[in-house]
């Protein structure tokens, strides 16, 4: 598994398949959070590695993941047109998958507007 910096996921993702899609926080400002202060700057990960490393854990775990989340302080803000390849690419890769769940603030959600 490929992964850069500290794995942060909530309790409702125990269960879940973790794949990183971004890394660090784009924010990265609240004062009570510690998570990403020292790194790794936020950067989104090219599709092909990511579904690259779909491919893998299916390898390793089969096809009967149920749950997905993408790791990383506000994934949402990814390109909608890559998060959108990744889920697609997740969905035929795993035929049970259920859900897939992302870390997103308002703020990015807004900025992709109503088209996006
Ligand atoms: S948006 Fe989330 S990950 Fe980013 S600094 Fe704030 S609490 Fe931490």
């Amino acid at each position: 598994m490929r992964y850069e910096g500290p794995i942060y996921r909530p309790p409702s993702e125990a269960d879940s398949l973790l794949i990183q899609a971004t890394v660090g926080c784009p924010h990265n400002k609240c004062t009570f959070c510690m998570t990403y202060k020292k790194g790794p700057p936020f950067r989104v990960r090219s599709v092909q590695e990511i579904k690259e490393d779909l491919e893998k854990a299916k390898d390793t775990f089969g096809d009967f993941i149920q749950t997905l989340f993408f790791p990383a302080g506000n994934t949402i803000a990814m390109p909608t047109e890559d998060l959108e390849q990744i889920c697609s690419c997740a969905r035929s890769i795993f035929p049970r998958l259920k859900r897939i769940t992302v870390y997103g603030s308002s703020r990015y959600i807004h900025k992709k507007g109503l088209a996006g």
